[in-house]
């Protein structure tokens, strides 16, 4: 007995739910479907920067092509740190190997992530209102009054999450003291000299502000552009939306960057070039601490059970860049035990595999990048720290670069999939070991 049965319900399909639908898919399960409240798939934003130990799951799916297409391609290095006033280079952190960092329109990505999933099991327009159990299944209750059931029910509806609910988790999140302005810029808006610097991934380092720009895309796909995302100190009292995501004139951000060096005066004619109507996107950043459990199964039926993925449960500040990676991770973790379970029909287990195995990653991801968050928005900008060495951070990130998760999975999986150790080599080129199913 395994859960490749299950009747698998996935609600959000945003880049989480959709990546764990490919994994689902690519592992085997297919009584999947996936709920998504938006009337279209779609994502808003400056672009994301997918990185190695993402990129390598994403190639085992085979979206390898799909991702160079919009993506950039053989960035110079993985960031470059300037000082926000002189823009004087003060070091980089050199890529972690292969395949490198991949920096995309965060629609770009989506496109690419609904590829492989049938169109059969996607539905639109399904905003979760509630979850019942009547004993022998969930019944899913959408706000056009629609019912699906479910055995499994995955949780990737973001860190507002309703699933998480059901969980008995009543934190609120706290406000991180940032908002962050995101826009896009054209190379063709800037100066030449300006432009040769944002085709890498830059931080302009300022006094509790900081300025992350991606150069996502490429030219020959015509999808080449830099993303800006614009960390920014700011008291909620200034806030005047009653949701976390609203747009704001462009001219608060220059308001906080006036005196910062001539490339970033630069990104704000550009920014205000890309904009009709002089706004741009403004979000107030929201952290939540790490919750004890990440699932619910019924005492009354344990093969049937509700269990959260992405930011419905491992939310972070995106200073290192993994909240989507986080995603894609628990994404293989999850399905690659549901499908290869061997040890009965009890959900109990098979979830608190998958906590143990995500869990500690992710807690030290949420904290590092808190850390991180402190080192690029600096009290002392101007100058180096013990913390702060460029050429040192490569140290400080590569336990989250270099991990291979789909070989953690069957390592600490093995004895519960019934498989040997050597069956075990090599799971990340191969993708899941499909023989031994
Ligand atoms: C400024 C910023 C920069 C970032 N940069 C990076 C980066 O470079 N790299 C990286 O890896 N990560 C990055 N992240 C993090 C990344 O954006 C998130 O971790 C990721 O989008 C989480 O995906 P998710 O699907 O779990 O949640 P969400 O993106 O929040 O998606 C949730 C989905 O569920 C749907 N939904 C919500 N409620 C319901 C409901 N009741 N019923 C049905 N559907 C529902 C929503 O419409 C949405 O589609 C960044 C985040 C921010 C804020």
């Amino acid at each position: 007995m395994g859960f490749d049965q299950a009747k698998i319900a996935i609600v959000g399909g945003g880049l989480g739910g959709m990546s764990f639908a490919n994994a689902a898919l690519h592992v085997g399960l297919t009584n999947i479907d996936l709920y998504e409240q938006a009337a279209q798939f779609t994502e808003v934003g400056a672009g994301v920067n997918i990185t190695r130990n993402a990129n390598r799951i994403l190639d085992a799916y085979g979206l390898k092509d799909s991702m160079l297409w919009k993506s950039s391609r053989n960035p110079p290095c993985y960031m470059e740190y300037r000082n926000y006033k002189s823009g004087d280079y003060l070091g980089q952190i050199d890529e972690f190997g292969e395949p490198s960092s991949r920096q995309i329109h965060r629609a770009h990505l989506l496109d690419v992530l609904k590829e492989r999933v049938p169109e059969s099991i996607l539905q639109t327009g399904k905003k979760l209102r509630s979850i019942t159990y009547n004993g022998s299944e969930y019944q899913l209750t959408f706000e056009d009054n629609s019912v699906a059931t479910a055995t499994v029910i995955i949780g990737c509806d973001g860190i507002k999450s309703v699933v998480r609910q059901h969980l008995g988790i009543t934190d609120s999140p706290t406000y991180s003291g940032q908002v962050v302005y995101r826009g896009y810029v054209q190379y063709e808006d800037l100066s030449a000299e300006a432009a040769a610097i944002f085709r890498r991934t830059v931080v302009y380092r300022g006094h509790r502000k900081h300025i992350l720009t991606l150069p996502i895309g490429n030219d020959e796909s015509k999808t080449a552009r830099i993303g800006v995302i614009a960390f920014m100190t700011e008291s909620l009292d200034q806030w005047k939306s009653e949701s976390w995501m609203a747009t704001a004139p462009i001219d608060d951000l220059h308001e906080h960057v006036k005196d910062w060096a001539g490339p970033i005066q630069e990104l704000i004619e550009g920014l205000r070039k890309s904009s009709p109507d002089g706004k741009m996107l403004k979000q107030a950043l929201y952290v939540r601490s790490p919750v004890e459990t990440w699932f619910h199964v019924e005492e009354t039926n344990p093969s049937h059970g509700i269990v959260l993925l992405g930011d419905s449960v491992h939310s972070t500040l995106p200073h290192q860049g993994q909240g989507t990676c986080m995603a894609i991770e628990s994404g293989i973790t999850l399905s690659t035990i549901l499908r290869m379970w061997k040890a009965g029909d009890d959900l109990r287990p098979a979830f608190q595999l998958y906590q143990d195995i995500r869990k500690p990653r992710t807690n030290k991801v949420t904290r590092t990048s808190y850390e991180a968050g402190k080192l690029a928005s600096a009290d002392l900008p101007d100058g180096f720290t013990e913390n702060f060495r460029p050429d040192l951070l490569k140290e400080r990130m590569k336990w989250i670069m270099e991990a291979d998760i789909l070989e953690e999975v069957y390592r600490k999986g093995a004895p519960y999939f019934g498989l040997h150790a050597a069956h075990v080599t090599g799971a990340t080129e191969a993708g899941p070991v499909q023989a031994n199913l």
